[in-house]
């Protein structure tokens, strides 16, 4: 008998929804079939239909909203640009795929023609986190399908009811079920799906351990595409500030957006030994007025609920292990509601505790280490196997060349916060925050593979060297 899966309101542990786990043979198998119909579809077509998506997702944009803050308990407000960014992603993709994977014809030696095009990989399995259960695969999703590829998506087990929806809506907009799949599951289904031998790629959003594993499991497949979008342990350097509030906001926002289960939220803070009172204060200041609250509350909340009573859980044995080896809490990390993963903003002064893990804390905590001057902040920065985002904020032009020059990482900013990276650039990180297949704009590279053809119309061919002289050839 089949499983289900359930999917329960962090805010609430009601359920919202039910459904059958599905089986990753008969998903790819269906796409299989479906695949040469799509891509032997003209480009132009393709975008009428992406096209006609985006106008889907658009008349559903309220029950979206509402569905993905309640799935994942984010606040409504948050929710609503999630679903603007799927819509946003139709345009930005077909521009993407124009400009990264065009058509181009090549003048030859002699006059001769070289044409360079691109195809599709054929079956694309894309996975995704719970964080941005739409948005994210969704990425992955539409250069995908505007390329040519048919598509098995496995939404998160944790917001399988957006998944849903979102498969729905690309239905809905005349998508043959046969191009873009769901199946329902959790890891399982996650590594029966990559282990596939009808998937000519893979597609991953979400955690570095799960990324490593399936680039284990990929390790003799190197005919498949593998893209992996993983975590980070971000830098934040804060460093003659001239604008304490400004820093103070840009810092909270890094930090504490989606209750900090961004993959570029701030993790650290790494501020001047002696001259970070003020830019403490107004942090902690700012913090002790974010509002903590269900998804639909009045006034609508900063943060909500982190994902589940276990990802809860986790955090606090985390912070923990932290105050265990010395840390110095500035704001604990304390539950606010007895039995549900509502976690108060969280900040600790790390500076003195020894061999700090370079782990991922995917929750609403923010580490602060002290540093004598610019070189140890930059060495502090660059202290983690991750390379996904970081920020500077202060300093001068000066110090920001600096900055970007030596920190490690693919997402280098100034005066902005380490998340909200635009849609319309490149999206990826170095070290163990991925595989060098950026997304975002990016994203249309992984999904086609560049074809070269050297083209006549005519047939012309003689040979000019090496031959012998055909009359000195004896009978
Ligand atoms: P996760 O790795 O636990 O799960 C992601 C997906 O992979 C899910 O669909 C899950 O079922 C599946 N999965 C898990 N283990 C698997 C395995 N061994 N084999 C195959 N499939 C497997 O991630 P999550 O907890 O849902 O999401 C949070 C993580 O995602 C964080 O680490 C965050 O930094 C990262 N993230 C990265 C980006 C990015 O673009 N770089 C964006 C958002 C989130």
């Amino acid at each position: 008998m089949a499983q289900t899966l359930v999917s329960t309101e962090p805010a609430t542990g009601a359920t919202i929804w039910s459904g059958e786990v599905g089986d990753a043979a008969a998903e790819v198998a269906a796409a299989r079939a479906a695949w040469p119909a799509w891509a032997a579809h003209s480009v132009a077509y393709r975008i009428e239909a992406l096209r006609r998506f985006a106008n889907v997702v658009r008349a559903r944009e309220k029950p979206f909203a509402e569905l993905i803050a309640r799935e994942t308990g984010k606040p409504l407000w948050e929710a609503r640009t999630e679903v603007g960014a799927v819509i946003n992603k139709v345009e930005i993709s077909i521009e993407a795929f124009s400009e990264r994977t065009p058509q181009r014809k090549l003048e030859a030696a002699l006059g001769n023609k070289v044409a360079v095009r691109h195809k599709p990989h054929g079956v694309l399995a894309v996975l995704g986190p719970y964080n941005f259960p739409a948005h994210l695969p969704n990425g992955h999703i539409v250069p995908a399908l505007l390329a040519g590829n048919a598509v098995v998506f496995k939404p998160s087990e944790k917001t399988p009811a957006t998944g849903a929806m979102l498969v729905q809506c690309f239905h809905e907009a005349g998508i043959s079920e046969g191009v873009v799949r769901l199946l329902i599951g959790g890891p399982e289904e996650g590594r029966a799906l990559a282990a596939e031998a009808g998937i000519d790629g893979l597609l991953f959003t979400g955690s570095a351990r799960a990324g490593k594993a399936l680039h284990r499991a990929f390790a003799d497949m190197p005919h498949k595409i593998l893209a992996l979008e993983l975590g980070g342990n971000n830098p934040l350097v804060a460093w003659d500030v001239k604008d304490v509030q400004a820093a103070a906001a840009t810092i909270v926002q890094s930090a504490f957006l989606s209750a900090g289960q961004r993959c570029t939220a701030a993790r650290r803070l790494i501020v001047q030994e002696g001259k970070d009172g003020k830019l403490i204060d107004a942090v902690t200041a700012l913090v002790d007025r974010l509002i903590v609250d269900h998804p639909f509350a009045d006034p609508q909340p900063f943060m909500g609920p982190v994902i589940d009573l276990a990802a809860a859980d986790h955090l606090q044995e985390q912070w923990l292990g932290l105050m265990m080896k010395g840390g110095k809490p500035i704001r604990r990390l304390d539950r606010l509601v007895e039995g549900r993963p509502y976690l108060t903003p969280a900040i600790i002064d790390v500076t003195t505790v020894p061999d700090r893990p370079d782990e991922e804390m995917f929750g609403p905590v923010l580490q602060i280490v002290r540093v004598p001057d610019f070189d140890a902040a930059i060495d502090e920065a660059n202290a983690t196997r991750f390379g996904l985002a970081a920020s500077l904020i202060g300093g001068s032009p000066g110090l920001y060349d600096r900055f970007w020059a030596n920190i490690r990482a693919g997402v280098i900013n100034w005066n902005k916060p380490t998340n909200g990276a635009p849609s319309n650039a490149p999206f990826g990180g170095v070290g163990l925050s991925g595989n060098h297949r950026p997304s975002a704009f990016y994203a249309a590279d992984y999904c086609a593979y560049p074809v070269t053809s050297s083209e006549a119309e005519t047939l012309r061919a003689s040979i000019a060297q090496g031959l012998r002289d055909p009359n000195m050839i004896e009978d």
